[in-house]
């Protein structure tokens, strides 16, 4: 049995980043960026103004003995739209936000600091004085042309997305999404639309784990169940070997009919079968074929916390982000837990900032069958190996798998 940092440095060594491909931009969200992105121009591309005013000569805007100098309107310009009248001395232009200063002027004051007699008004009075580049919005202020903008292996977030628009990348090359094959094991195991028979339960683990895995970023592919037999499972990993990886839930155990860690030893080669964790010590990472296969076990509970720990990372990887695993934080633990377990243990919990510190409250009963300990769970509580006890007030790692609580 080995521990889950070996583990998971076991299956992180044997996992590359998948190759490049062009996406339109739209659907770049949450990928990795492949290249570095220049900026082929300025931006803004030209000087333009920050507010809707007037465009004008900044020493025209000196009190004159003591009153509001009064210039000559003699045009507008809107966004979108360029002129080539220059704004003479004496003179100001309307302008609205967004809209290219016009030649000749050096300064924007904003309409709330003249007086006029209203949209047609052939005149304007300066209420303020203004300095020379005043509300004017300079090209090349924002990124010059040249500049690095973005840096390959970033992930990609509505930010990026804005910047990759703004300087014209309508594709962008990326690390592409794993395709990954999602297989359901057993012979007890019933489709949700089924009715249920005696004995008979529904696929809860192939539409957690692919929802779990569209969360993390990749395409997934349920393909049903196979059964409790070699041949079974044969045929479906002989399907499953088109893909970048394959999930498996259940059948990896010692009973008589967990047959996945042998089928991988004939199909391909096994890396390792145990963890030295609850839940979820059942968790075998090899191939199938060339294909990675990660195993993880059939109980719903083990099986949504070994993804989070394993699975996650894997494909983050394949993906080619550079942080793999959540975060860790201290938190207090709200209440004694006082089972003694040899294993590591990761227990469901809901953590929340209260009076200046993260609190964490069990989920309740953590049996690996009980699904509804997953609700509500915003972390897992790490207790260490070895029969530690944690009792109320005690402080222990946790690492977040969503956003914690606050108060409000
Ligand atoms: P196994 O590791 O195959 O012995 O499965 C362990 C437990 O998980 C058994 O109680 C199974 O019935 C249950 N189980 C296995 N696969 C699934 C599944 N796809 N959905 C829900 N429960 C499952
Ligand atoms: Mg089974």
């Amino acid at each position: 049995m080995i521990s889950v940092e070996e583990a998971l440095t076991r299956i992180l060594a044997e996992i590359q980043p998948l190759n490049q491909t062009q996406v339109p931009l739209a659907e770049a969200l949450g990928l990795v960026l492949a290249e570095d992105v220049i900026a082929k121009e300025n931006i803004p591309p030209f000087d333009n103004s920050a507010m809707d005013g007037f465009a004008l000569l900044s020493k025209d805007s000196r009190p004159r003995n003591g009153n509001p100098p009064r210039l000559r309107v003699t045009g507008g310009i809107a966004a979108g739209y360029v002129t080539d009248q220059a704004v003479e001395e004496g003179c100001a232009m309307r302008i609205m936000t967004g809209a290219p200063v016009p030649p000749g002027a050096d300064t924007v004051i904003q309409v709330e600091l003249t007086r006029n007699e209203g949209p047609e008004s052939e005149w304007v009075e300066i209420l303020q004085e203004v300095a020379p580049g005043n509300n004017i919005r300079p090209a090349g202020e924002d990124m010059h042309k040249g500049q690095t903008a973005l840096q390959r292996g970033i992930e990609i977030g509505p930010w990026e997305i804005g910047i990759l628009a703004t300087l014209g990348y309508a594709n962008v090359l990326v690390i592409r999404r794993p395709r990954v094959a999602i297989l359901s094991t057993g012979d007890e195991i019933v489709d949700v639309g089924e009715q249920l028979q005696p004995g008979k339960i529904r696929n809860s683990n192939g539409y957690l784990l692919e929802a779990a895995v569209r969360r993390a970023g990749a395409e997934a592919h349920r393909l049903g169940v196979a059964r409790d037999s070699v041949a079974s499972l044969r045929e479906k990993l002989n399907e499953a070997i088109t893909y970048d990886l394959v999930l498996t839930s259940g059948g990896v155990s010692v009973g008589d009919f967990d047959y996945v860690k042998d089928v991988m030893q004939e199909q391909g080669q096994m890396n390792f079968w145990r963890i030295n964790m609850r839940p979820g010590k059942p968790v075998a990472f090899g191939r199938i074929g060339a294909v990675p296969l990660l195993g993880l076990p059939g109980n719903p509970v083990s099986s949504a916390v070994t993804f989070e720990l394993f699975g996650l990372p894997l494909i983050r990887k394949m993906l080619g982000h550079q942080r793999l695993v959540k975060p860790q934080i201290d938190v207090v633990v709200a209440e004694d837990i006082r089972e003694r377990a040899m294993r590591r243990h990761y227990i469901r919990a809901n953590v929340a900032w209260q009076n200046g510190l993260f609190v964490a409250h069990t989920t309740g009963n953590q049996g690996s069958h009980i699904m509804t300990s997953l609700l509500n769970a915003n972390a897992l509580l790490i207790v260490p190996e070895g029969g530690v006890i944690l009792n109320a007030g005690d402080t222990a790692k946790a690492m977040m798998l969503d956003w914690p609580e606050v108060e409000s």
